[in-house]
């Protein structure tokens, strides 16, 4: 069924075969009852009702290049940089409606990564992976399926390459091949969204070396696969809203919505031949990877930002609710953080509208400018946090318990003694304040903050991105040739001799 409405999408989710998930030292025997996923469900359920919406369904849609059909964008290859374009601004949209991470990018990243990588494998080596990545994008996008992008494995002694580690089990790898398929075993780490899947695609998590073909492994699983398991991931003050009352949903935050993430271990796990995109071609597992966390990084250049829209909204709320709205410094600060999350956002429109198409026919961004992108996100939602702590002042950890402010020997006093600004409601501040506690320091910081850090890879793993596309060389030309001649013509040939030289120590031998 092409676009799925929430309600389907969470009957979607019902008819799967059980599945081995664990949290809190328990094993879920109905996942979707626990407050836990079910918001999470909720956040990812808003990539399904956003595309019904009549203002967001044209942003939240595209048509397919491969049907013709409508389909939700989070299932879609960019036919173009608008497409491109139109994926930031719809991350933006929903990241502004929950505040926190709605999980089905990754899969969208995973979907256009594997497209262009089966088609360059199949290129070099006559496999038929395209045409079975094919037919696997085609029922992603008619079944309107959210997909885990399962590319992070463990790792082990980060000191050790795959191949080193004394336990082989640290990078997931093919431990058999039959006939009719493979058979994996290894774990993917901070799976966003897995538990809320309907399928799963496995990637390589690093450029791989000759003796490390088993770990070249790319395929596709059905979420409820025989041989996972699913331990949840705890986030800081997850408890919060357990309680089932009201003074969890006001101590909670953000009660409605929430993000995923789990450790998910494939336990000798079968993959059919059909499902199977790379299987040794260790010379494009760093292609694959690029081409993934490239798209991955444009992707926080929306999501984070709209986030951002709800920090700054909250933090003009709490200076409202302070009577502290017209404080210069606090104005100020308020159009700092809108520059900063702007400037994140810039970064996603730019790496976007640099787009170019791949050899395969889908879109890909400018990865110089993702990298960048993503290297802000590390730096400047921390930035913005800060400044709303500051707006939001001290009370924000200090704040008494929900429970004291609605138990009737307390209430009166709390009531008086946490009033506000003139005429407001100390409800509404309390309130304010646990958003901003959730967004800083409790469940909403895993998608605000420690994600824009390591999500889509480390900062560091940029900075080697950028050092290798910033083309210094050249920059080097443009230098020497000013520096070294006095008149105009010796200036233009230098440069058009340098970067002549430049074009022909980068062409490849003949
Ligand atoms: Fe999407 Fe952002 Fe969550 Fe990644 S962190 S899945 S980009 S919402
Ligand atoms: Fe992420």
């Amino acid at each position: 069924m092409t676009l799925m409405n929430a309600h389907q999408y969470r009957e979607s989710l019902a008819r799967r075969r059980p599945m081995k998930i664990y949290l809190d030292g328990k094993r879920l025997e109905n996942p979707l009852e626990h407050p836990s996923v079910q918001a999470s469900v909720n956040s990812v359920a808003l990539t399904y009702e956003l595309a019904h919406d009549p203002e967001h369904r044209a942003l939240m849609t595209a048509r397919s290049a491969l049907s013709g059909e409508t389909v939700n964008r989070f299932c879609h290859l960019h036919q173009s940089s608008a497409d491109l374009i139109d994926k930031v601004r719809m991350q933006r949209l929903v990241g502004q409606r929950c505040g926190t991470c709605f999980q089905r990018c990754v899969g969208l990243d995973a979907l256009n990564a594997l497209f262009a990588a089966t088609f360059e494998i199949d290129r070099k080596f006559a496999t038929n992976y395209h045409e079975r990545f094919r037919a696997f994008a085609l029922a992603m996008e008619s079944n309107d399926w959210i997909v885990d992008g399962a590319m992070t494995d463990v790792k082990g002694d980060r000191s050790r390459r795959p191949a080193e580690q004394s336990d082989p089990d640290m990078y997931l790898r093919v431990v058999e091949r039959r006939a009719d398929g493979v058979v994996i075993r290894g774990a993917k780490a901070h799976q966003t969204g897995a538990i809320n899947s309907h399928w799963v695609l496995v990637m390589p998590t690093v450029a791989l070396r000759d003796d490390e073909g088993d770990y070249a492994i790319a395929c596709a699983l059905p979420a409820d696969a025989e041989g996972i398991t699913y331990i949840y991931g705890r986030q800081s003050c997850d408890e919060r809203k357990l309680g089932g009352d009201a003074a969890s949903a006001i101590d909670s935050g953000s009660a409605c919505y929430g993000g995923q993430e789990a450790l998910m271990i494939f336990d000798d796990v079968f993959v059919p031949n059909e499902s199977v995109f790379m299987d040794g071609e260790i010379a494009f597992a760093g292609l694959l990877v690029d081409l993934f966390a490239s798209y991955h990084r444009q992707s926080y250049g929306g999501c984070k930002v709209g986030k951002g829209d709800v920090a700054i909204g909250a933090a003009a709320t709490i200076a409202q609710l302070n009577g502290v709205e017209r404080a210069a410094h606090i104005r100020d600060k308020i159009i700092e953080m809108n520059h900063l999350n702007e400037t994140l956002f810039a970064c996603g429109i730019a790496c976007s509208a640099n787009g170019t198409q791949l050899p395969a026919g889908n879109w890909f961004v400018d990865p110089l400018l993702a990298n960048v992108c993503k290297q802000n996100v590390t730096r400047f939602p921390y930035e913005i946090a800060r400044l709303l702590q500051d707006i939001a002042g001290g009370l924000m950890v200090t704040l008494p318990s929900a429970k004291d402010w609605l138990n009737p020997e307390t209430a009166a006093l709390l009531r008086k003694y946490l009033a506000g600004a003139e005429g407001s409601d100390p409800e509404e501040r309390i309130r304010m304040l646990r958003l901003i506690e959730n967004l800083t320091m409790g469940r909403g910081a895993v998608a605000y903050l420690t994600e824009s850090m390591h999500g889509a890879g480390s900062p560091q793993a940029q900075r080697i991105m950028i050092g290798r596309l910033a083309n210094v060389d050249e920059k080097k030309v443009y230098a020497r040739s000013l520096a070294a001649h006095d008149d105009l013509e010796g200036v233009e040939a230098a440069i058009r001799t340098g970067l002549a030289g430049l074009r022909a120590a980068k062409a490849p031998a003949a």
